[in-house]
């Protein structure tokens, strides 16, 4: 069975452009019943979103009113021709269908889900290269690499799972940073007073000249050495004190190119899980502290606080009251959606909450450790306000999806299949509502929200 089923793939796929195909191939719901396992409902909502059913219904109802004749060109009967072939081959495919056992059904659902997936996300331009190219092999490849030609040019392509996507919309006015000479490799800028800021347009630190040495606070690997150059460029001081924003490798790394005569400053929790490590790139601390340390060096003064795990257990707010910036990594990503999972936040409230704490300090000017530009106070209330988008449709997901009607359609021989058909619907819900309102508002929320929607929605269940 499982081979009439890849036989008839690139058949499917060769007639991807017929109108109906996302929902027909849906197998029947009496026809599932009588089985005992009908996928329907579950399966017509997630393979024909709001998006593209609308989208396949306009294409249906156009097809009566557009004149489509051309010459002796007939698209009607194009049309119908497709509808015909298209209503054999889904009738093969519900015969095969009848004769699977559940698990082969199983499979076949999902697979199929994965290739409508797939075609949903092509334009019409990419629907007729796959048709005149057939071969599915070579199409696949070729989707690919177009795909890549393409980068971040497309509007709004998909609303389905990101992990899918080889494209992304194209970017909003406010995520982007001044130009960086990639040449030099970065940006290094004076914010105010001797405080500034450097940059690789993925990563961001800070460092201070105080008159009697240099602060530098974070080291990311992906500056590397260009930090040292970029201090050297603007100041004959040595460099004094080290501070640890947190201890993620990927933002101080590259510590241990400091003189070894350094202050390593950072809160007593990262001092804990730099000792676990053993790295000989992030050196132990030699300072450290539990919930505040003022520095003091020549003519310039950091606030380091500690209000808990908002990103990592030990993660501060850096704050120079002189000159009104705050940093605070992994947190509000000014123009952007952060990365993943909240930017892979320990604790979903805690990182919630940070967007309070962060709105209570008297700021001019954030730094948040990634991507293209420096922050706002607007920033950070924007990021607060997508949130609270999050939270508001990941709870109306929540209360509207079952998982028992979810089981009792599917039958409960396999409560992690139940489960991740109720998270996904759930997900999905939240991603659809929420993408729509933000997409020109921040960068990559196209990419990251479904990520942002199952871990609020799963904390929202089990915290
Ligand atoms: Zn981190």
């Amino acid at each position: 069975m499982k081979l009439v089923f890849l036989a008839l793939i690139p058949l499917i796929l060769s007639i991807g452009i017929t109108p109906a195909l996302s929902f027909d191939f849906i197998p029947e719901s009496d026809a599932l019943k009588s089985k005992g396992n009908s996928l329907t409902e579950i399966g017509s909502k997630k393979i024909c979103g709001d998006k593209l059913c609308s989208k396949m219904d306009s294409k249906h109802a156009m097809k009566p009113d557009m004149k489509m004749h051309s010459g002796s060109m007939d698209m009607h009967a194009m049309m119908d021709r497709m509808d015909k072939m298209h209503e054999k081959h889904q009738q093969h495919m519900m015969q095969s269908w009848d004769s699977m056992t559940f698990d082969e059904q199983s499979q076949m659902f999902h697979k199929m889900q994965k290739m409508i997936e797939k075609m949903e996300s092509m334009d019409m331009d990419e629907h007729m290269k796959m048709m005149s190219n057939m071969g599915y092999k070579d199409h696949d490849k070729k989707m690919h690499k177009d795909s890549d030609d393409k980068h971040e040019t497309v509007k709004y392509p998909t609303m389905k799972h990101p992990e899918k996507m080889r494209t992304a919309a194209s970017l909003p006015e406010a995520s982007m940073g001044p130009q960086i000479d990639y040449s030099k490799g970065y940006l290094a800028e004076e914010i105010k007073d001797g405080l500034y800021w450097i940059t690789d347009g993925a990563y961001q630190a800070m460092f201070l000249t105080t008159g009697e040495g240099v602060i530098v606070v974070d080291a990311p690997p992906s500056i590397g050495q260009n930090y040292l150059k970029a201090i050297a460029e603007v100041t004959d001081e040595p460099i004094t004190h080290v501070i640890y924003s947190h201890t993620h490798n990927d933002h101080v790394g590259a510590m241990s190119m400091f003189p070894d005569d350094v202050v390593y400053i950072a809160h007593q929790e990262i001092a804990d899980t730099l000792s676990k490590r053993n790295d000989p790139n992030r050196p132990m601390p030699t300072v450290t502290f539990e919930d505040k340390y003022t520095l003091e060096v020549g003519n310039q003064k950091l606030e380091l606080s500690y209000y808990g795990p908002m990103h990592e257990s030990g993660n501060i707010f850096i704050y120079a009251p002189n000159q009104k910036v705050l940093m605070l990594v992994d947190v509000i990503f000014p123009g952007w959606t952060p990365f993943k999972d909240l930017a892979m936040a320990q604790d979903v409230t805690e990182f919630l909450a940070a967007h309070d704490k962060v709105l209570e300090y008297d700021f001019d000017t954030f730094i948040g450790g990634h991507l293209t530009r420096l922050g706002t106070v607007e920033d950070v209330q924007i990021q607060k306000e997508y949130f609270q988008d999050i939270q508001d449709s990941a709870a109306k997901a929540n209360q509207q999806v079952s998982f028992m009607t979810i089981g009792q359609e599917i039958g409960f021989s396999n409560p992690w299949l139940v489960f991740q058909i109720y998270a996904d619907q759930i997900t999905q819900q939240c991603t659809d509502e929420v993408v729509p309102k933000w997409i020109d508002r921040l960068g990559g929320v196209d990419l990251f929200t479904y990520d942002h929607c199952w871990k609020i929605s799963e904390a929202q269940r089990i915290d």
